[in-house]
């Protein structure tokens, strides 16, 4: 293993980041060396992953799967519990956060409090506890670095510039796949049809998401915790070329945008490697062939997602939380046939007023927030 060699534990492997996350390490074995994986419940995928990158620290939340684990010589640890055992197992360079959920919350919180650096793309920590995330950070001085491919546009954007001379952060947003259908159109939308995503290949519920524009709300959220913006200095704007994967405005007029094909393997080795960048063969950007770049306000009258998002950031507390967990919900609803799509902004509208807001200090009260909100949402249902 050479001086340079990054050791990494990924967190949610089975995943869409997470097996792009793999890729990486299988087109880098000398700079990045895999120590541990953990996923859900999908012990065969997790087998042949710890088979190929002979990494013998293991960890599925489901704990009937994780006694299915077929792994000679692996030690195993099972449930929402062994998920942060194997952090504190493992000791790696670096965590790469790619759980969905903020089932991600508990073992990132375990992995910034030892001082273990982490990259980002599980956005809900961020959204439900936000504070308590940066805060360990802050504390045992590891580093967040992010995944999504828009928060790492504003980090690159940002690099050797001051925060304190931001004017705006411009959010780019794909609009989603049904940003031309009418209200009733949307009312009619299936699961299957919305998880039918043009630009990105990504998981169940951050499709979902991405669909209802509650995703651009949650990157509101990372924006605001990663790099100290107030939500009012945050804009929206869509984009539907997915080229510009965000932008910084500054205090002098200035805008600074990256830009990069629609590929999260971009801002995913970014972060493995950060601060350095590596030469790679992957797909380049070409301006002439892509022709024309459009820009447009969201609408948040029949995306209604956004605007709960910003109000939920915004008025803090415990309401980011319980935001989180309504969506949670809703989407599981929506995605068993339950719930009609427009739904979702509707019932965490409803947990958003009705719930009644307190101070979080500790994982306990983000929990507690999450617990009403999901408690809530399914009575409505
Ligand atoms: P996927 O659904 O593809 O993968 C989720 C991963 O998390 C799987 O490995 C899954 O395991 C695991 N997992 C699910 N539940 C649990 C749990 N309770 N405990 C431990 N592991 C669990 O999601 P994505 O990879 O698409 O997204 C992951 C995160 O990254 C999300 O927060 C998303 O918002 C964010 N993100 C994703 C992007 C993308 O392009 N995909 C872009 C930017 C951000 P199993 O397979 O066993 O169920």
């Amino acid at each position: 293993m050479s001086e340079q060699t990054r050791r990494i534990l990924v967190l949610g492997s089975t995943g869409s980041i997470g097996e792009q996350t793999l890729e990486m390490a299988r087109a880098y074995p000398e700079r990045l060396a895999v120590v541990g994986l953990a996923a859900g419940r999908n012990a065969r995928r997790l087998a042949a992953q710890a088979a190929e990158f002979g990494v013998d620290l293991l960890a599925l939340a489901d704990e009937a799967s994780a006694g299915g684990l077929d792994v000679p010589d692996a030690r195993v640890f099972a449930g929402a519990d062994g998920i942060c055992d194997l952090v504190a197992a493992a000791r790696p360079d670096l965590v790469i956060g790619a759980i969905s959920g903020v089932a991600g919350l508990r073992p990132l919180l375990v992995a910034l409090e030892a001082g273990i650096d982490c990259a980002l793309a599980n956005k809900e920590p961020l959204v439900a506890a936000g504070g308590l995330v940066t805060e360990a950070a802050r504390q045992s001085g590891a580093m967040l670095l992010p995944i999504d491919s828009e928060i790492s546009a504003i980090f690159q954007c940002l690099r050797g510039e001051d925060p304190s001379e931001i004017e705006a952060v411009l959010l780019t947003a794909s609009g989603g796949p049904f940003s031309g259908l009418s209200p009733e159109e949307l009312q009619e939308v299936t699961p299957e049809r919305a998880l039918d995503h043009p630009t990105w290949q990504m998981g169940r519920k951050v499709t979902i998401d991405s669909a209802t524009l509650a995703n651009k709300g949650f990157e509101v959220f990372e924006v605001h915790w990663m790099f100290g913006v107030d939500v009012r200095q945050i804009q929206v704007v869509v984009h539907h070329q997915s080229i510009i994967h965000s932008m910084v405005q500054f205090q002098d007029g200035s805008v600074m945008a990256q830009m990069g094909p629609p590929d999260m393997r971009i801002p995913i080795q970014f972060a493995l490697f950060h601060p350095e960048r590596v030469a790679n063969d992957l797909p380049r950007l070409s301006l002439t062939e892509v022709g024309s770049l459009t820009f447009a306000e969201p609408d948040t009258e029949r995306f209604p997602c956004l605007r709960l998002a910003f109000s939920a950031a915004r008025a803090g507390r415990s309401y980011p939380a319980v935001l989180n967990a309504a969506d949670e919900v809703a989407v599981g609803l929506f995605l068993d046939g339950r719930i009609a799509f427009t739904r979702i902004p509707e019932l965490i509208e409803r947990a958003l007023a009705e719930h009644q807001a307190f101070e979080v200090h500790r994982l306990e009260d983000v929990e507690e927030a999450g617990r009403w909100a999901r408690e809530y949402v399914r009575d409505l249902v």
